[in-house]
């Protein structure tokens, strides 16, 4: 079925962690199932009974010993001291084709010694969220947690309002978090920070030293890995929404798919976040954060490493930062040679995009089609904007900055398809594959999804629809030019 065995991390003391089975799950049904992913696994096309079962929290696996890792973390700036799996359960470590071992969790399996008082579910809503966030951020090559299943049961869950429980598969070479350095840290108990710095090591930053500047390496090495994740969110337009210390992954992965989003439109400001009423977590601030929350680690990290190295390593993160989301963009661009110049062109292209509320994925891809010298290829663009003089603008400097460029039209054109995703994890789409599920029981849109997000860069035929801007994006456009 699937061979799960005891999770390196249940190696650790018991201090970094509580055993806990999985609370069953009445009934359970499948809703999505990612063969890609499976068969990185060589399990089935089509799951048995005895997995979903599993996969539902409803049959621990033989010889397994599930347990919810400890944390804390900076949660909108404000330590923290206990956190936790409050509802995500380590079942065990599974090893792809390559050999490469993963955690396997149950996100929403049951109350936990660290669920806090909540209930231990997740919403068949947010499991579709994160199934779909996670392997369109993988298909669009942005390091992330991977996501294998979602186990559905018409159990009733409290929220706003009454939904339904679901659990999701998730996967991840570790799961560990800046906060999981954070509550050892904050304790006192410094052999447990270095416990954990050398677990973390040793599995996953190979290339560290050995002895003690091995620290010092590895949190260099996550502040660069960190701006490189972040540099390309910024470039593919997406916002976290709970960037909390306990939510930024130790191997720089995208971790907790929560209340994010993709943007539409774009908007240098925008909140996707409802209870984040200052916009702490919006777009344009997320370089920053990152930033703040490499400070937070560097802090917990303070009794292995020297300030002078902690702020070496620090120091790393805005060159990397810099350089990662300009080499993004020069592709998103079609930019082959470097030209000083280009920081200035990018910039002013989002604040034209910014203000003319010029929906930012169908721009870029339709880019591509731009030809300096037709003034035919200009009018999809322009039709984008609401305030289209200084798009025009941008154009003509484009234009020219195409002209000092080595690369044919259509050659330039076939490489930014393939960095400007003709399909995007819009927030619309999702809704619209949750509403068939929650409403008509119909599970089929998760999957179709799915499947374009993987190869979200290949149009594919019938596909159209799921290219546009979302529809609403006409009527709001109508209503700002009255004003
Ligand atoms: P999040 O904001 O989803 O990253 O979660 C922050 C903390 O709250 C983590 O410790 C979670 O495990 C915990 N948590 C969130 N939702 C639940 C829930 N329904 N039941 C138990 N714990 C939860
Ligand atoms: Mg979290």
């Amino acid at each position: 079925m699937i061979n799960i065995d005891p999770s390196a991390f249940s190696t650790l003391p018991g201090t970094f962690h509580a055993r806990q089975a999985p609370t069953p799950l009445p009934a359970p049904y499948l809703v999505a199932y990612n063969v890609e992913l499976a068969a990185q696994f060589d399990l089935p096309n089509e799951p048995a009974e005895p997995l979903i079962e599993l996969l539902g929290g409803n049959r621990p696996p033989a010889g397994a010993q599930p347990l919810a890792a400890v944390y804390a973390g900076h949660q909108f700036g404000v330590y923290v001291p206990q956190l936790g799996d409050g509802r995500a359960l380590l079942l065990g470590d599974v090893t792809d084709r390559h050999g490469q071992r993963h955690e396997l969790q149950l996100k929403g399996a049951g109350r936990t010694p660290f669920s806090r008082g909540a209930d231990g579910r997740a919403v068949l809503r947010s499991t579709i969220r994160e199934y779909l966030a996670s392997e369109a951020m993988h298909g669009l090559g942005i390091p992330t947690t991977r996501a294998l299943a979602i186990v559905g049961s018409d159990q009733p869950v409290y929220r706003e309002q009454i939904e339904t429980a679901a659990v999701l598969t998730r996967l991840a070479p570790s799961h560990v978090r800046f906060g999981s350095f954070e509550y050892f840290h904050y304790r006192g108990m410094t052999d447990h920070v270095r416990r954990l710095a050398d677990f973390v090591i040793n599995a996953h930053f190979p290339t560290a030293a050995t002895g003690d500047e091995r620290y010092a390496e590895f949190l260099r090495e996550v502040v660069e890995r960190t701006a490189r994740l972040i540099a390309a969110w910024q470039a593919q337009g997406f916002v976290h929404g709970v960037m909390n210390t306990d939510n930024m992954s130790i191997l720089g992965l995208t971790l907790d798919y929560g209340p994010y989003g993709f943007l539409d439109h774009f908007e240098a400001g925008r909140v996707f976040n409802h209870t984040d009423h200052r916009g702490r977590y919006a777009y344009a601030n997320q370089a920053g954060i990152a930033f703040w929350n490499l400070q937070a680690l560097a802090e917990a990290l303070s009794t292995l490493i020297d300030g002078d190295a902690r702020e070496a390593a620090l120091q790393r993160f805005e060159p990397v930062f810099v350089k990662a989301y300009g080499e993004l963009m020069c592709r998103k661009l079609g930019l082959e040679r470097a030209d000083a110049a280009d920081a200035d062109l990018i910039d002013r292209l989002l604040h034209a995009l910014h203000d003319g509320r010029v929906d930012y994925p169908a721009f870029m891809r339709r880019l591509g089609a731009f030809r300096p010298h037709d003034p035919a290829t200009r009018e999809p663009l322009l039709a984008l904007s609401r305030a289209p003089e200084a798009l025009r603008d941008w154009l003509d400097t484009y234009a020219a900055r195409l002209a000092t460029e080595p690369v044919p039209d259509a050659e330039r054109h076939a490489r930014m398809d393939a960095a400007n995703p003709l399909y995007v994890l819009r927030t619309h789409l999702a809704e619209r594959a949750i509403r068939l599920a929650s409403d008509a029981r119909d599970y089929g849109e998760i999957e179709r999804l799915r499947r374009l997000l993987a190869r979200p860069f290949t149009p594919q035929p019938g596909a159209e629809f799921y290219a546009e801007p979302p529809p609403d994006g006409a009527g709001d456009f109508a209503l700002s030019c009255s004003s």
